[in-house]
C-alpha cells in the first residue's frame, strides 16, 4: 500500500477572472534588478518625465557615481513631429557610448509614450547595433504598461537577449532561466556541481561577454515564474525545459533541483545525499517562522505572477490558510506543478478589478494581505496588516538558505502590528 501525501491540486473551476481598473507597476521596474544583475549594463527608457519618475522611486534613494539607467525624455517638438527622432536618439546613444566605454549591452527601453508614437525602437536598436559593430551590443525591449505588467519587464528583455546567444552546437547542459542574486547563483551552483551536472549557465549571467550559449542539447529550467515569452524564445532555439515547482522554500528548492537532476539522469541516491543537510537546516530554520504564521489568513493581490509559488509555500510550510491568491496572468503550463501543490479549493484570481477585489478582501478581514505600494497604506488605515509585494522581486527569495528570510519577509509585518498595539 502506498500513502499519497500530496494534497489534491487547486482545482480550476475556482478561478475567479476579472478585467478593469488594475493596480500594479509597468515593466519599467524590471529595471531596477536588471541593472544590478547584469554589471556592465546600461538601460535607456525611451519616455516621458512619468517614466523618469518611476524608475527613479522605484529604485529609492539609490545615489549612483555612474548610473546604469536614465530616461531619455520625449519632449513636446519629438511628439509634434518637429523632430526626427532616430537622429535624435542616434545623438542621444552616441554621446553615452563614448563618455561611458564600460557599458557593454545597451538596451533601449520601451514606454507607454514611445509605442503610442509608434517609435520602432527594434530597428533602432538594430542600426545602431550594427553602426558601432556590436560594441557594445544593442537591443531593445519594451517595458510599458501598455504591453507589460511589472515583472514582464524582465520576461521582454531576457527575450530580446535570447537570439543573441551564441551557438551551442551539440554541447549539453543545464541553463537556469530568471535573475537571481549573485548569492543564490553561487548557491545553486555549488549544488548543481555537487549533484553531477556538470555545465551550469545562468540566464542573464553578471556580464554582457558570460552570456550562456544554447542548442538542441540545452536543458534549461526556470528559476522565476513569469518568464513564458523568453521560455518560448528558447524554445525555439531548441532548447527544452525541465518543469518543476519554483525554488521558494525547502520544499520548492528540493523539487526543482530534483527535476533538473532527473533531467540529466543522476543517481537519485546522490541527489539526496547532497540535497539532505541543507534541505534539513530549511526546513528547521523554517520552525520559528512557522510558529508565528501558522493558522494566520493571508490574501494576495496580483502584482508579479510570483503569488502562486508564494502561496504554496506559505501554506505548505508555514501553515497559513489562503484566503485568495490574485494572480495578473496564469500561464498553466508554467505553473502546473505548482498548481498541483496548492491546497484543495485554493481561490485563484486572474487579472484584476480593483474594486471587487477590494470588496472581497474586506468581506475576509485576512491577517495578511500581499499587495502594491497604492493599496499597502489605505488597508493599513483600514485595520489591515499588509506586505509590499515588491520587496520580494528586490530581494534573495530563492534556495534553501534564504527559506527562512522568505518566511520571514511575511512575519515581520505581523510582528510589528503586534508590537504597536501594545
Ligand atoms: S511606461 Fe507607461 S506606465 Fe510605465 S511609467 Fe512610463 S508612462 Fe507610466
Amino acid at each position: 500500500m502506498s500513502v499519497c501525501t500530496t494534497p489534491p491540486a487547486a482545482t480550476a473551476p475556482d478561478i475567479i477572472r476579472q478585467r478593469g481598473q488594475r493596480e500594479v507597476f509597468c515593466g519599467l521596474t524590471g529595471i531596477v534588478w536588471l541593472h544590478r544583475r547584469i554589471q556592465d549594463a546600461f538601460f535607456l527608457v525611451v519616455g516621458s518625465r512619468t517614466c523618469a519618475h518611476l524608475v527613479q522611486s522605484a529604485a529609492g534613494v539609490m545615489i549612483f557615481a555612474e548610473p546604469r539607467f536614465a530616461t531619455a525624455i520625449i519632449e513636446e517638438r519629438d511628439l509634434a513631429g518637429r523632430a526626427d527622432l532616430d537622429d535624435e536618439l542616434d545623438r542621444v546613444v552616441t554621446r553615452l557610448i563614448e563618455r561611458r566605454p564600460d557599458i557593454k549591452l545597451l538596451f533601449l527601453v520601451g514606454s507607454c509614450p514611445s509605442e503610442v508614437i509608434k517609435l520602432d525602437l527594434t530597428r533602432a536598436a538594430a542600426r545602431l547595433d550594427e553602426r558601432f559593430g556590436r560594441l557594445p551590443r544593442i537591443l531593445a525591449y519594451s517595458g510599458s504598461g501598455i504591453e507589460t505588467t511589472f515583472t514582464e519587464g524582465e520576461d521582454a528583455c531576457l527575450e530580446a537577449l535570447v537570439p543573441t546567444l551564441a551557438d551551442a552546437g551539440t554541447a549539453n547542459g543545464l541553463m537556469v532561466v530568471g535573475a537571481v542574486a549573485d548569492i543564490v547563483e553561487d548557491q545553486f551552483r555549488r549544488l548543481f556541481t555537487a549533484i553531477g551536472i556538470e555545465r551550469i549557465d545562468f540566464l542573464p549571467a553578471r556580464h554582457a561577454g558570460a552570456m550562456p550559449a544554447v542548442g538542441p542539447n540545452t536543458r534549461f529550467i526556470l528559476a522565476q515564474p513569469f518568464l513564458a515569452a523568453t521560455a518560448r524564445a528558447l524554445h525555439e532555439r531548441g532548447a527544452r525545459r525541465i518543469a518543476a515547482p519554483y525554488p521558494l522554500g525547502a520544499e520548492g528548492t528540493r523539487l526543482w533541483i530534483e527535476a533538473a537532476a532527473a533531467a540529466f539522469g543522476i543517481d537519485p541516491a546522490r541527489t539526496e545525499s547532497v540535497l539532505a543537510l541543507p534541505a534539513r537546516r530549511a526546513t528547521e530554520s523554517l520552525a520559528a517562522v512557522r510558529a508565528k504564521l501558522a493558522g494566520r489568513k493571508i490574501f494576495f493581490f496580483p502584482d508579479s505572477q510570483l503569488e502562486i509559488p508564494l502561496a504554496r509555500f506559505l501554506a505548505r510550510e508555514c501553515g497559513v490558510e489562503l484566503v485568495e491568491v490574485g494572480t495578473p496572468f496564469l500561464h498553466r503550463d508554467l505553473m502546473d506543478a505548482e498548481l498541483a501543490l496548492l491546497p484543495f479549493a485554493t481561490q485563484l484570481s486572474e487579472g484584476q478589478d480593483v474594486e471587487r477585489q477590494l470588496d472581497r478582501c474586506r468581506a475576509e478581514q485576512p491577517d495578511l494581505v500581499i499587495c502594491g505600494l497604492g493599496l499597502a497604506n489605505p488597508l493599513e488605515a483600514e485595520g489591515i496588516a499588509t506586505k509590499w509585494s515588491i520587496e520580494l522581486v528586490f530581494s534573495p527569495i530563492h534556495g534553501f538558505e534564504q527559506a527562512a528570510d522568505l518566511g520571514n519577509l511575511f512575519a515581520r509585518p505581523l510582528a510589528r502590528r503586534a508590537l504597536l498595539a501594545v
